[in-house]
């Protein structure tokens, strides 16, 4: 297990703030989790584990122990005539796993490419895009209690999947680090392309009858046209989550902005955050140091050299101004520690 001290977290995080690690701890295997768990207990040091970065706002300096997750492997579990459990490595690239994946002709998580960061953080806000969140694959996951060290197996109804959402961001926050997850795969099969943005690819490469890799193709395509890379403009994806609204609140606002976004949800109305964002003139928006992507207003970006501080004064901003304009609170989704 190696242990690093005092670590720029710039390229270990996609925001690339200017932020450290006191300690960082590389773990490539269940037991080093453990000496690493350990290690944080006998010192009394407060723990935080990262994947890939892509989804985290750390401080100038984060205390204690961070554990970064890098247990790799790929596993098939169980196979019939139609489909396939494979059993991943939290610390798996998820990208390269769905591309694994659809390489393979297993269907699923086609719709999930290009997501940045790891296979373990997956389920952790139940990543999703373009119509599909990773919950509709899931089997189980192991995880290490972090209290007590010991192995636990969650379920698919134990992980509470919702919206952006999961039991590892409300009652077991901090409770437990992933260290595989295991997916069920289909063998073909039919695909889900109800996006419009990515009908419309399809669409543009006169593709009538998608498979599995047209659509990963196009997903990837339209991803590179309109999301902000990390590699060159940081930033952890969308900073809030679009808020589901009661039909009574939707009709009111309707009745105020006919244009207004919004999509059926389960608990009521799903109110497109980004088209609030805009309406607030914040898209394309810099002050030197971070701004409002100028393709999609959901993404806070570094635009200079930049503090946690100064990107959660921007947040707040935007959550205050789109408060005032439409009575809607933005939560935000990206983790602050
Ligand atoms: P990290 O950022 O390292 O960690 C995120 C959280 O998970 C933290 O709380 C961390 O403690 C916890 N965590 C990480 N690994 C483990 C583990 N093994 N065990 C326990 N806890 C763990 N998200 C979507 O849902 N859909 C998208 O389409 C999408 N697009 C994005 C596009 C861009 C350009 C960016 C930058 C981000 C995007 N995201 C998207 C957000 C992000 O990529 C996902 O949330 C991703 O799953 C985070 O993975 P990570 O490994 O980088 O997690
Ligand atoms: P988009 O296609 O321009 O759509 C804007 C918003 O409208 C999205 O947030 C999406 O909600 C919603 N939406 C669009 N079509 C919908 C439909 N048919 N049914 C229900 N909701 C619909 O969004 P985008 O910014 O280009 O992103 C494309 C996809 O990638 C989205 O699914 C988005 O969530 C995902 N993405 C997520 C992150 C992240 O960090 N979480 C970052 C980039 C992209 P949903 O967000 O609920 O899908």
């Amino acid at each position: 297990m190696q242990v690093q001290h005092n670590i720029s977290a710039m390229n270990l995080t996609t925001f690339g703030l200017t932020s450290k690690f006191e300690h960082l701890v590389h773990v490539t295997s269940v037991s080093e989790l453990n000496s690493a768990i350990e290690l944080a207990k006998q010192t009394h040091s407060p723990l935080h584990v990262i994947g890939g970065g892509s989804n985290v706002l750390v401080p100038e300096v984060l205390p204690g122990y961070t554990i970064r997750i890098e247990i790799v492997g790929k596993e098939v579990v169980d196979e019939t005539a139609t489909t396939v459990r494979v059993k991943f490595g939290a610390g798996e690239n998820w990208h390269q796993t769905v591309a694994w994946c659809v390489e393979r002709g297993y269907a699923g998580l086609e719709n999930l490419a290009l997501i940045p960061g790891t296979v373990g953080a997956a389920p952790i806000q139940n990543i999703g895009a373009y119509g599909v969140e990773q919950e509709q694959c899931f089997v189980e996951l192991e995880a290490v209690d972090r209290q007590t060290g010991l192995p636990k197996v969650f379920d698919k109804t134990e992980c509470e999947f919702a919206y952006r959402n999961s039991v590892f961001k409300n009652a077991l926050v901090d409770g437990v680090v992933i260290v595989s997850v295991t997916y069920e795969l289909r063998k073909g099969g039919t695909v889900n392309v109800k996006y419009k943005d990515l009908a419309t690819e399809l669409n543009r490469l006169e593709i009538t009858s998608p498979g599995i890799a047209d659509v990963f193709n196009a997903v990837v395509a339209v991803r590179q046209n309109k999301l902000p890379d990390p590699e060159i403009i940081g930033n952890a994806g969308s900073f809030f989550k679009n808020p589901v609204v009661e039909v009574e609140k939707h009709r009111q606002l309707l009745k105020a902005f006919p244009e207004l976004v919004s999509f059926p949800a389960k608990a009521g109305v799903k109110l497109a955050a980004a088209w609030m964002i805009d309406r607030c003139g914040w898209k394309g928006y810099t002050n030197g140091h971070v701004g409002v992507h100028e393709n999609q207003a959901l993404v806070i970006i570094r635009t200079g050299q930049a503090t946690q501080t100064q990107v959660l004064k921007l947040a707040a901003d935007i959550q205050a101004s789109v408060f005032e304009k439409f009575g809607v609170e933005l939560e935000r989704e990206v983790n602050v520690w």
